[in-house]
């Protein structure tokens, strides 16, 4: 079973890497020692998480250390909505690179299809609790985001929430200089992206399973919402291969060529997280997790549904 994905721009992609979202400052240095400790090579950050500079301790300090190479590692991270408008891209990611203290991102995607007002604020909201669009469309991103890879500041570009029709927009665009090399969406059994993976593949576009244990930490949680994690459907196929609910939940994402991102602050889960490239699930237990589909979204960005770009209410 392939460890990595190869990108359309020729680079591999490590299939499994560490997510950052609401790791606390204060703890995501050590996460990430840990992971890269564990064999982790590949880290998903993002400017909006606010705790880039922490991510980059941990990487920076393993660098030191001589535990690896910043050849060997591929850090990901993400233009957050309020720098969409042309000028501002390069500052995106100027500003996470300087935070991160690299030279280079391996893969820099639009975080999310809408542009929001530019400023301080990273969800500028009107009177009505809905975020305020700066008017920029997409498409015109893209080209700032292609200018990031001639300049050499990252070596692929992608996007991140981002429809069918919405990547076509991007493929379509006349002088498309760099195609986007990889989409990063939440999936997971409860919401199997079927159909829309299978376009980005046949398009030569890789994909990343994002919240794959269904984010138990999102903020905002409530008991009555489904638990992956308590799934009994998930525990029995676990106890089949004597593993656990996390682990078949991340081997579901390796066995569709599909780059998964688990969240963990807590070292014995970050090395359990890491344990699952010695089993395989049977074509038939697949097909039972593809059936567990109830379209259930972790993040659904409520406060932008009105937005021009808001992704989710197209099919795929
Ligand atoms: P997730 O990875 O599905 O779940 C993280 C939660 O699961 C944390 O509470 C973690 O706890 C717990 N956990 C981790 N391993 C576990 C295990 N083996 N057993 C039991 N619990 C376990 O959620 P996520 O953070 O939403 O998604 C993963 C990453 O995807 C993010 O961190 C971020 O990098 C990325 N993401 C991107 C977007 C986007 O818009 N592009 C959106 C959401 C997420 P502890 O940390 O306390 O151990």
């Amino acid at each position: 079973m392939a460890t990595s994905v190869k990108l359309n721009t020729g680079a591999q992609m490590p299939i499994l890497g560490l997510g950052t979202w609401k790791s606390p400052p204060g703890k995501v240095t050590e996460a990430v020692k840990a992971a890269i400790t564990t064999g982790y090579r590949h880290i998903d950050g993002a400017f909006v998480y606010q705790n880039e500079r922490e991510v980059g301790d941990g990487v920076n300090a393993m660098i030191k250390d001589g535990v690896v190479k910043r050849e060997d590692l591929f850090i990901v991270s993400k233009l957050w909505c309020t720098f969409h408008e042309k000028p501002r891209v390069r500052e995106g990611c100027e500003k996470t690179l300087s935070d991160l203290k690299l030279d280079y991102l391996d893969l820099y995607l639009i975080h999310w299809p809408m542009g929001f007002k530019s400023g301080d604020e990273l969800f500028p909201l009107d009177e009505g609790g809905e975020t305020i669009s700066d008017n920029t469309s997409f498409v015109e991103t893209w080209e700032a985001m292609e200018e990031l890879v001639d300049a050499g500041l990252v070596k692929a570009i992608g996007v991140s929430n981002f429809n069918k029709d919405q990547i076509e927009a991007i493929l379509n665009k006349p002088g498309l200089k760099h195609k986007p090399a990889n989409n990063q969406v939440e999936c997971h059994p409860y919401l199997n992206q079927q159909k829309l993976i299978d376009y980005c593949q046949s398009k030569g576009i890789s994909v990343t399973a994002y919240s794959p244990l269904g984010s138990p930490d999102r903020p905002w949680a409530k008991p009555e919402d489904p638990s992956l994690l308590e799934d009994p459907n998930i525990k029995a196929i676990a106890e089949k291969h004597k593993k656990t609910s996390a682990q078949i939940l991340i081997r579901f994402h390796i066995q569709r060529n599909v780059i998964v991102i688990p969240k963990s602050i807590t070292p014995q889960r970050i090395q359990e997280n890491f344990q699952v490239f010695d089993f395989e699930l049977s074509e038939e237990e697949m097909k039972t997790i593809l059936g567990f589909h109830r379209n259930w979204r972790v993040c659904a960005m409520q406060w932008a549904t009105k937005h021009k770009d808001y992704p989710f209410n197209a099919e795929f």
